[in-house]
């Protein structure tokens, strides 16, 4: 019988994922190219799970024609499973060396998809105009400390984001889908709503990062709605009022924002809501009505 001849097994090739996904020995290997020490400022935490990849990219259920918005590609875990389910993935990384080196690490592992590919080396709080079509679609495990800010940001700037998955902290995961009235509730849940209907799409492990963080993570989904009636600006100043001291009611709470208190309680009562309820109990709705309520004219000088 004829020996059966393996071919040998090389761990940091395109070849040790049949995807051409990083295993944790690929990761490794490129780490060491760069001379990599990850750094917390940045939240470098990369991913170095084929199978934890896959769950992403099937939960964000792109469409074939979505324009994907990454953020923190890092050395491109999440942007190898992104290239096959989009038309087209614009990666947006601060760290030059991360940037320089992605479109290396794609053309070497998925050349057909390479040119489905654009690096944006920029902050992500502070980008302008991004090349090439408008992104539809955000996904993306994002640097921990700024993830909010992030969301939040992408949101307000690019309206033609119609969906976004992101990977976050599982505390802040629970914070931004969080509804009126649970613990969790506060100016992320709010301001999140604002854009759209969020909920929790599953819980990721530590041990699927290098390096581990000592925190669990999970998946937040958002779906794009319109926005409630109002001003954005307008409403997100008394939301941040409103849960600056969560523990008062919001005719306290929000004395500072309306002038006075009876000035802030009159316009709760002509927004219909309650001026002993606390602020975790109202909805973005409720919010942005309150903030439409005009502020009440000011008592006329004696003559
Ligand atoms: N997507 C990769 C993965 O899943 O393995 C890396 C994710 S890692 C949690 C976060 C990445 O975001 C890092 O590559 C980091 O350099 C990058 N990053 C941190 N702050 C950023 C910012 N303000 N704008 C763009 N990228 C940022």
């Amino acid at each position: 019988m004829a020996a059966l001849r393996l071919a040998p097994v090389q761990l940091s090739t395109p070849a040790d994922q049949p995807d051409g996904l990083l295993g944790p020995a690929a990761i490794r290997d490129l780490a060491q190219q760069l001379e990599l020490r990850p750094t917390k400022s940045l939240g470098q935490n990369f991913l170095h799970d084929a199978n934890t990849i896959r769950r992403i990219v099937r939960t964000a259920e792109l469409r074939p024609d979505d324009v994907v918005l990454e953020v923190g590609p890092g050395l491109g875990s999440l942007t190898l499973g992104l290239l096959p389910a989009a038309a087209a993935v614009t990666a947006v990384e601060i760290d030059p060396r991360l940037a320089a080196l992605l479109p290396r690490t794609v053309a070497a592992r998925v050349p057909a998809l390479a040119d489905r590919l654009t690096v944006v080396e920029a902050d992500a709080l502070r980008i302008g105009e991004l090349p090439g079509p408008p992104p539809t679609a955000l996904v993306a495990n994002l640097p921990y400390n700024v993830a909010v800010p992030v969301l939040l940001t992408l949101l307000e700037q690019l309206p033609t984001l119609r969906r976004a998955l992101i990977l976050v902290q599982a505390e802040v995961a629970e914070r931004l889908a969080a509804p009126p009235g649970s613990p969790a509730y506060g100016v992320p849940s709010v301001k999140a709503a604002w854009y759209g209907e969020v909920r929790r799409a599953g819980s990721v492990g530590r041990r699927v990062f290098w390096p581990e963080p000592n925190v669990d993570s999970g998946l937040v989904a958002l779906d794009r709605r319109p926005p409630p009636p109002g001003d954005r600006a307008a409403t997100f100043a008394v939301v941040d009022a409103a849960f600056a001291t969560r523990r008062k009611g919001l005719r306290a709470a929000l004395g500072g924002w309306a002038g006075s208190p009876a000035a802030a309680e009159a316009r709760l009562r002509a927004a219909g809501i309650d001026p002993s309820t606390r602020g975790e109990r109202l909805s973005v709705t409720d919010f942005a009505r309150l903030a439409a309520i005009p502020a009440p004219a000011a008592p006329a000088e004696p003559a």
